[in-house]
């Protein structure tokens, strides 16, 4: 992997420019059928190191192990269900490891992690395009009482102004409160049947992407808390995010592996897969 120019011209690796960290984000108390996401970091850890695979991505780019690449462990949650503080928690751990690093992937959790994920990265990052890719819009007012629920972090962050544009992509499963919520907010809905991964999506803000891998059809990641079948293939989700035209990748999550449902690890692969590849979009990015 190549220096980025401000290395070279510094004469010196400011890996901290260049650096992407991964967090694990344990934290299911939010989801509203089962629990298990909160194990996912772990699993995506060890399908990552696995002599199954190799460090490169697919463009050649190595990404883990690698210098560029750092390991920032999990943060402490408090696993408490539709309260403050498990959020703030989250928040305040990447607020730091924004101080550490320059670009962040997050290992969660269940999709509810996105919500203070978010409100941490749009305090050092404004304007921020957000891409979610998605069987659900996550749009919920509220779900059984439970604001914080996994299927509500996109009403939140929309409700708080906290990016300037939502694009979801793989949507088939919408509640008529959820599109009402999708036309208040001014949300782009791309769904599953119209998905064309060989169009771009052109973003002209920096990029935020949250992956819920239930967007991915159970073929391909079974082990999801809430299989929607129809959904897009593993080859698609990578096309598209190839695609994707942004000034610049700031962050991402993986969130929504439920462990529990995926006793073959295919799942934790895929997730693995998809880390290693933002990885190397972002680092692409940095090299430019
Ligand atoms: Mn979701
Ligand atoms: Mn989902």
């Amino acid at each position: 992997m190549a220096r980025s120019r401000r290395d070279i011209l510094s004469g010196t690796a400011r890996t901290h420019e260049a650096s992407i960290g991964l967090l694990g984000l344990p934290f299911d108390a939010n989801s509203s059928f089962r629990r298990g996401p909160a194990k996912a970091p772990a699993s995506i850890r060890t399908a990552l190191a696995s002599a199954s695979g190799n460090a490169f991505s697919e463009t050649g780019v190595r990404v883990w192990p690698s210098e560029h690449v750092v390991d920032l462990g999990d943060a402490a949650i408090p696993p408490l269900a539709g309260e403050r503080e498990p959020l703030d928690a989250i928040e305040r751990a990447v607020y730091s490891a924004l101080a550490r690093v320059s670009r962040l992937i997050v290992l969660g959790g269940d999709h509810a992690v996105t919500y203070p994920v978010i409100r941490a990265i749009a305090q050092h990052r404004r304007p921020l395009h957000l891409l979610q890719i998605d069987a659900h819009p996550d749009l919920y007012p509220d779900f059984e009482g439970n604001r914080y629920s996994h299927a509500c972090p996109m009403a939140r962050i929309m409700e708080e102004g906290l990016v300037e544009r939502l694009v979801q992509v793989g949507i088939r499963s919408v509640s008529p409160a959820q599109r009402v919520m999708a036309e208040r907010y001014g949300v782009e809905t791309i769904a599953a049947s119209d998905v064309d991964p060989r169009s771009p999506l052109v973003f002209t803000a920096p990029l935020y992407l949250s992956l819920d891998l239930d967007g991915l059809d159970p073929a391909f990641v079974p082990g999801v808390s809430h299989p929607e079948p129809g959904g897009l293939s593993v080859r698609e989700v990578l096309d598209l995010l190839a695609r994707v035209q942004t000034p610049n990748w700031v962050g991402a999550d993986v969130v929504e592996l439920n462990p529990d449902c995926d006793p073959t690890g295919m799942s934790a692969t895929v997730a693995a897969k998809m880390v290693r590849e933002i990885a190397a979009l972002m680092l692409a990015r940095a090299g430019e």
